[in-house]
């Protein structure tokens, strides 16, 4: 079967042939490949093509594709059954895993995806400030619930609207939108607004990848101090994947809360969101704040769980090895692009990467869309028939895993310098 045969027919019964949409390659005007398995840093499709995966199901698999100790975790437990909807000890095991490492996080509760986990969080948040309004960040994605899904109005507005259809203006009165390492953007709705919780990826990976500055995270804490606001990071994609710390090394800042999802579940379905006992304890059953789940704490997630962060504590030099081999990675792009006149800026925080085809420094929103879309469109196909597969999107992070080589990391740039020469021919 072709990639494209596959893809028509899953169009026939799953809305746009995807479970969610940036699968479908519309933003590189692309038939997106169908996969047939992962094996350690490689993807094969449907028609038995090999591909090095620079996106690792979008963060979580950090140890690629089939990891042994995770799998059989995941065996393990399977024989002692599926869910229980009940307290097990696992789920006390990762708690106590997560609270260890981090120290502004005294408790922890899980849920299934990150999107429960930033929309939980928020509630939490707002339950315990007694304040309705939300601060978040243009160009910052914290999942698809309805009151993070919003977009600037034209010109100088200050008004929002809902990014998506469905979504009612009245769920988006309370969220307001600042602008990406731009204090002044934070402290003018601080003065103005009533606002119980801001929430931020303090490495933003979902506008590319773009870090916070540390001053701009610093001066967010003083402003949420002075106006009493809890103060949230969203290190779903960051947690354990910048760091084994998450973003925390890079800026020293301590949020109230941090949610997290992808690597925490090893490629199962969890997601977390934590913080002081202050804060949680006013979650169900203890306070008023409800928040539930029939699968939050699934035995065979919890199990992927445990094995992917014990691997992480037990081999934390890790880190140091998958940030040279994204550098080589982006530096080698950059070098390639430079060859044939293409501008590219580029980042790495830990295992992550992004690369803007762009001439200035992006730091926010408005500056990532400035890069040119049609020669990232052009880049991606190039490197996609070559066997690379990069996120089909120049406005996502990419991802470096453990089973990865550096002769996979030269594969890739050498791919680049090929697709590089015919794009701009
Ligand atoms: C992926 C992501 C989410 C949403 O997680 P899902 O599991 O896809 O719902 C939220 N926040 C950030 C920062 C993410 O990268």
């Amino acid at each position: 079967m072709t990639n494209k045969d596959a893809f028509n027919e899953a169009k026939k019964f799953i809305p746009g042939g995807v479970n969610s949409p940036v699968r479908a390659f519309k933003s590189v005007n692309a038939v997106p490949i169908v996969i047939q398995k992962g094996d350690g840093s490689y993807l094969y499709d449907v028609e038995g093509k090999k591909y090095i995966d620079f996106i690792q199901s979008w963060g979580p698999l950090i140890f690629g594709h089939c990891d042994k100790d995770i799998q059989n975790a995941i065996s393990s437990a399977l024989s002692y059954g599926i869910s229980y909807g009940a307290p097990s000890l696992n789920e006390t095991t990762l708690a106590k895993i997560v609270c260890d490492k981090f120290k502004n996080i005294d408790k922890i509760r899980f849920v299934s995806s990150g999107t429960e986990a930033t929309m939980s969080a928020i509630r939490v948040a707002r339950g315990y400030a007694k304040k309705d309004g939300l601060i978040k960040f243009e160009g910052c994605y914290h999942g698809h619930s309805d009151a993070l899904l919003v977009k600037a109005g034209s010109g100088a507005t200050t008004y929002l609207h809902a990014s998506s259809a469905g979504v009612p203006e009245n769920t988006v009165k309370d969220t307001h939108l600042a602008i990406y390492n731009d204090l002044q953007s934070v402290e003018n709705i601080f003065k103005t607004q009533s606002i119980g919780a801001v929430i931020i990826e303090p490495i933003a990976g979902n506008m590319g990848l773009v870090p916070a500055k540390k001053e701009f995270l610093q001066g967010l804490r003083k402003l949420c101090d002075e106006y009493k606001a809890v103060l949230i990071f969203d290190e779903v994609m960051s947690g354990f994947r910048a760091s084994e710390f998450g973003s925390l090394p890079y800026h020293g800042v301590l949020a109230d809360m941090i949610t997290f999802g992808k690597v925490i579940g090893g490629g199962m379905n969890v997601a977390a969101f934590g913080g002081k006992n202050e804060i949680m304890d006013c979650l169900s059953p203890n306070g008023a704040v409800y928040q539930a789940g029939t699968l939050s704490g699934n035995p065979l997630a919890m199990a992927a769980g445990i094995a992917s962060i014990k691997k992480i504590n037990e081999n934390p030099e890790i880190y140091k090895r998958l940030e040279t081999m994204a550098n080589n990675l982006v530096n080698g792009f950059k070098q390639a692009g430079a060859k044939y006149g293409v501008d590219i800026q580029i980042n790495v925080r830990g295992s992550m990467f992004g690369f803007f085809f762009n001439k200035n420094e992006v730091l926010n929103y408005d500056d990532a869309l400035k890069s040119d879309t049609k020669m990232y469109a052009l880049f991606h196909q190039a490197m996609l028939n070559k066997g690379v597969y990069l996120a089909p999107s120049q406005f996502e992070t990419g991802f470096i895993c453990t089973t990865m080589t550096d002769e996979d990391i030269e594969f890739a740039v050498n791919a680049a310098n090929e697709a590089f020469k015919e794009i701009t021919k």
